[in-house]
């Protein structure tokens, strides 16, 4: 299962983080998850609860932001969002455009408990 071993890579960087600010455990986790990532949110949880067993996130919630698709015109250099199954221009329509935003799996948040 590929969202398996993107939640063990997010485990490896949530517990460097959490090493980093002498964090006991993680409270929160957010993730930002592109519409054209290919992660299905339902597998990520999934795949959540069994990678985070044992870490310093075993109690964490994940929070998932779905984020937006915004792609660039390579004709007119228009740029706006776009839709999963119609990624055109949002200007003049031209199909030839490069997608800026909407791939991407990212970390945005994490609450950390110190025990300070
Ligand atoms: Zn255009």
């Amino acid at each position: 299962m590929h969202e398996l071993s993107v939640c063990q890579g997010l485990i490896r960087q949530v517990e460097r983080i959490a090493a980093e600010n002498a964090a006991t455990s993680v409270d929160r986790i957010v993730l930002k998850v592109g519409p054209l990532s290919g992660i299905e949110p339902e597998l990520l949880r999934h795949a959540f609860t069994i990678a985070r067993e044992g870490t310093v996130a075993a109690l964490a919630e994940l929070e998932l932001s779905q984020g937006s698709i915004k792609v660039r015109c390579r004709l007119c250099g228009g740029a706006g969002e776009a839709a999963v199954n119609r990624l055109l221009c949002p200007d003049c329509g031209e199909w030839q455009v490069d997608v800026t935003e909407g791939e991407e799996l990212l970390l945005l948040s994490l609450d950390l408990e110190t025990s300070l």
